[in-house]
C-alpha cells in the first residue's frame, strides 16, 4: 500500500502511463518540475527518465528518501545531491530491453536500406521515372556494440542471425561470445556499424568524438539509442555534412525536444523522437516496475532495484 499523499509525481506521464500510475494509488502531480512545489509531507517522488529533476525541487522536500524514476538511464536525477543526503533512486532495467533492441534493429535497416526515403520515393510516384538508389547489405560486416550491458547483449543476440561479426567495448570484459576490444576508437575503427548502448555519465560524455568518427570512417553507420550527451553533436555533424561517415540514425538528442536543426538538413540520417521505450506493452511494465519500487519502500521490503551511485 502507498500511503495518499506520500507520492509526489514530477512531470508528465504520457495517458497510457498516467493511466497504469492511477490504477495503483493516487500520487499528488507537479507537473512543471520547476514550480513550486505543492504543500505536503511527501516521501518519494515519481519521475519519467525523460523529465530532469530540478536539485532545487528536492532541496525544497525535506521529507524525500526515495527517488524512483521510470527508466533505465538515471542521467536525469541529482545524484550528487543525491548521494551526499542519502536519499535512494531506484529504476527500470531489463523491461525495456525487448523494444529498445528492436528499434534499434529497425534503424539500422532503415538507414542502411534507405527505407524511409524508399517509401517516399513510391509514395511520390518518383519511381515511375526512375530506379532507386542502390544500397547496403548487412550481411558479412562487423557491427560494434559500444556498452555490452543488459541492452548492448540483448542487442548482439539479435544480431546474430543477421551473418555478422560482434564486437563490443566497455569498461569491462563480458561472459560473451563477443571478441572485446578495448579502445572506444578502435572498435569504431573496426565497425560497420557502430550501435552505442552505454549509459550518460562523466565517463562517456562525448566519447563519440571527431576522432573516432574518423576511425569509424566514410562507409560505416553510428546508431545511438543511448543518450545525446554520448556524443559531441558538433562532430557528429562535420562528419555527416562531410560525409566522414556513411551516415547515422539517432533516437537521442543533446537538446530533446528541439534537436539542433542542421541535422534536418541531412540526407544521410535517420531521426526519431526517442522512441526506444515507447510500445504500450513496455510502457505499461515500465510504469508498474517503477510503483513496485514505491510499494517495496513503503512495506520496507528491499527495494527491486536501487541504482548504483
Ligand atoms: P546497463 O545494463 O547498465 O549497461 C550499460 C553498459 O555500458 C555496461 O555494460 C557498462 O559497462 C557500459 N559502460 C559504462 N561506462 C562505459 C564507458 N565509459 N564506455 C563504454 N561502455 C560503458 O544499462 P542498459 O540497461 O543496457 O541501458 C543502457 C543505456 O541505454 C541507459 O543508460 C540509457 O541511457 C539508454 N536507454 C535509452 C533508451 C531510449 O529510449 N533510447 C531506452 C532505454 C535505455 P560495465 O558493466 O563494464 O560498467
Amino acid at each position: 500500500m502507498i500511503p495518499v499523499n506520500s507520492v509526489l509525481q514530477v512531470g508528465h506521464f504520457p495517458e497510457l502511463m498516467q493511466a497504469e500510475i492511477n490504477r495503483r494509488f493516487s500520487p499528488t502531480c507537479l507537473l512543471d518540475p520547476n514550480a513550486p512545489p505543492p504543500e505536503g509531507n511527501f516521501q518519494a517522488i515519481l519521475v519519467r527518465s525523460n523529465t530532469k529533476l530540478p536539485e532545487a525541487l528536492v532541496k525544497q522536500l525535506p521529507s524525500i528518501q526515495l527517488i524512483t524514476t521510470c527508466g533505465v538511464g538515471y542521467d536525469n536525477l541529482p545524484l550528487g545531491y543525491l548521494k551526499q543526503q542519502g536519499i535512494k533512486a531506484t529504476n527500470t532495467p531489463g523491461v525495456l530491453n525487448d523494444a529498445v533492441c528492436e528499434l534499434a534493429i529497425g534503424m539500422m535497416f532503415g538507414l542502411m536500406r534507405r527505407i524511409p526515403e524508399a517509401h517516399e520515393f513510391v509514395k511520390s510516384k518518383a519511381w515511375s521515372k526512375g530506379l532507386f538508389a542502390i544500397t547496403t547489405t548487412l550481411a558479412g560486416k562487423k557491427v560494434g556494440i559500444l556498452g555490452m550491458g543488459r541492452i548492448g547483449q540483448d542487442l548482439a543476440k539479435r544480431l546474430e542471425p543477421f551473418k555478422v561479426e560482434i564486437i563490443y567495448s566497455g569498461p569491462s570484459k563480458k561472459d560473451v561470445p563477443y571478441r572485446y576490444i578495448a579502445d572506444a576508437t578502435e572498435l569504431a575503427r573496426e565497425s560497420d556499424v557502430l550501435f552505442l548502448a552505454c549509459p550518460a555519465s562523466p565517463a562517456t560524455e562525448k566519447i563519440i568524438n571527431a576522432e573516432l568518427l574518423e576511425a569509424l570512417g566514410p562507409s560505416s553507420y553510428l546508431i545511438n539509442i543511448a543518450r545525446g550527451s554520448v556524443v559531441d553533436e558538433s562532430a557528429l555533424l562535420y562528419a555527416l555534412q562531410q560525409k566522414r561517415i556513411a551516415g547515422a540514425a539517432l533516437d537521442v538528442f543533446d537538446n530533446e525536444p528541439n534537436p539542433d536543426s542542421a541535422f534536418l538538413d541531412l540526407d544521410n540520417v535517420l531521426l526519431t523522437p526517442h522512441i526506444g521505450s515507447a510500445t504500450s506493452e513496455t510502457r505499461i511494465a515500465m510504469t508498474n516496475f517503477a510503483v513496485d519500487n514505491l510499494e517495496a519502500f513503503f512495506n520496507q521490503q528491499p527495494l527491486l532495484t536501487e541504482v548504483e551511485n
